[in-house]
């Protein structure tokens, strides 16, 4: 499996082309279509996974699904957000949902040879979403190398968070990709999530 990153004009937000063999998946969405094009190279694009959906990181998704001709899988907490620039602190504003798949609940999707398992972690936002692609756990602005989400923003909450963190604490992964920012290992996320994990435990 190759994880190849990009990072976009839009807050540096990551966007993640992940692929085996000729089946591809995009994880967040904030770089233009131009951008990701290049890193597509005729791969076949099965979906597009959104990790929650403030601007910088869902700006791009419905072109990307009529592009590439897949659907777009988000939770289903996400509807409010797009449907209000307020809440998702950018430009981005659909109406129209025929392009999404909206889950409510953790779910395991199959993508061709790609198996995705998603869990819900609010905190950040409410429509908080990991995905765990093979022993990569994408998890948006959740968790950074160093340090965890904000939980300032519309929707977010501190207990959510910590919540979310002991998930994520609990996941089967070695790597860990962010929504901002580096890659971190499993033994660095260890350490993190334990301070976070106590600091907002008191
Ligand atoms: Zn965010």
């Amino acid at each position: 499996m190759l994880v190849e990153k990009v990072v976009s004009k839009l807050l540096d937000s990551n966007t993640f082309v992940v692929s085996n063999g000729a089946d591809a998946l995009i994880v967040d969405a904030g770089c233009s279509i131009d951008q990701i094009k290049s890193f597509i190279r005729g791969k076949h694009v099965l979906g597009v996974l959104l990790t929650h959906a403030h601007y910088d990181h869902a700006m791009y998704a419905v072109q990307y699904a009529s592009e590439f001709g897949c659907k777009i899988y988000a939770s289903s907490a996400s509807q409010e957000y797009f449907k209000d620039s307020a809440k998702n602190y950018g430009p981005l504003k659909i109406d129209d949902f025929k392009d999404f798949c909206f889950f409510s609940k953790d779910q395991d999707f199959n993508f061709g040879s790609i198996n995705v398992k998603a869990f819900l972690t609010p905190g950040h936002s409410k429509c908080g979403v990991c995905y765990l692609i093979k022993d990569v756990l994408f998890a948006g602005d959740l968790v950074f190398k160093k340090g965890i989400g904000r939980t300032d923003l519309y929707g977010g909450s501190k207990l959510q968070m910590l919540e979310s963190l002991k998930r994520v604490s609990a996941i089967n992964f070695n790597f860990l990709q962010s929504g901002h920012g580096d890659e971190s290992t499993r033994e660095e996320q260890s350490r993190n999530l334990k301070t976070f994990i106590k600091f907002l435990s008191r």
